[in-house]
């Protein structure tokens, strides 16, 4: 059997990729076949905390004529109901699964506590990091990079739709050309949709690889985390 390459993971899902072909809301299939995978990936015995976004219920910038913090609040709130979503559905296969929110509530989750996430993954169980880093005009993809950096993950593994990322969009340009290497610089000189570039640049700035790859294709979580060459590989 491989060994995984990595020790300590953040899975970044947005909210999209929750949403399946429904383009909205949550498909709970896919919920379920995400839980399956990370189920699969646990056995590996690889710490795994797990980022999700809430595109698939509201995005901040979806807010035309709100006040933009207001909106972003509402995005946040978004992932809070994916987060719990994926929760469900780990614990159902027997994986012990932690919220941790960055906007205090605590009826519903543990509020994000820096060391007891780390404790949590120390213990085997999943850590769901749910509501942004709490403060608006951020992504998700930023709050990716911030636990990455502060729970010392070896890599972002960035779940999307499309299998890598690509110099104009594969949905409509059939000669789009994939990258299967990129570095940080490119990322944000060519400006390619990645990552919004203060994500980017906080990977850059610590050191963190990101690899985008296709979620949609089954047993790519595992495939990512043994080393294989899948996606785009974004890094120093
Ligand atoms: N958001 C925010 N601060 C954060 C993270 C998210 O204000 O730290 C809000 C923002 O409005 C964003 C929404 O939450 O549009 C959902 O997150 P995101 O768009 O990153 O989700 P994804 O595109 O991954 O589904």
């Amino acid at each position: 059997m491989k060994n995984p390459v990595y020790n300590r993971v953040i899975l970044k899902i947005s909210g999209e990729a929750l949403a399946g072909d429904k383009g909205f809301g949550i498909d709970f299939d896919t919920v379920n076949q995400i839980a399956d995978e990370i189920a699969e990936v646990k056995k590996l015995n690889v710490d795994i905390g797990v980022v999700v976004g809430g595109g698939n219920i509201w995005r901040g910038r979806s807010g035309i004529g709100m006040d933009r913090s207001t909106a972003d609040h509402m995005g946040m709130l978004a992932t809070v109901i994916n987060a719990l979503a994926l929760q469900d559905s780990l614990e159902k296969r027997n994986i012990p699964t932690r919220v941790q929110t960055a906007i205090e509530m605590r009826a519903i989750a543990e509020p994000y506590i820096r060391r007891r996430a780390i404790r949590h993954l120390e213990k085997g169980r999943v850590v769901i990091f749910a509501a942004g880093i709490g403060s608006p005009f951020f992504s998700t993809d930023t709050t990716a990079a911030l636990r990455a950096a502060e729970i010392d993950a070896d890599v972002i593994l960035l779940a999307k739709k499309v299998d890598g990322v690509y110099d104009s969009d594969p949905k409509l340009n059939s000669d789009a050309k994939k990258f299967d290497k990129l570095t940080y610089k490119d990322v944000l000189n060519m400006r390619l949709g990645v990552m919004d570039s203060t994500a980017t640049s906080l990977c850059m700035d610590n050191n963190i690889p990101i690899i985008v790859f296709d979620l949609t294709q089954k047993g790519n979580i595992k495939r990512a985390i043994l080393g294989e060459n899948i996606g785009t590989v974004v890094k120093e």
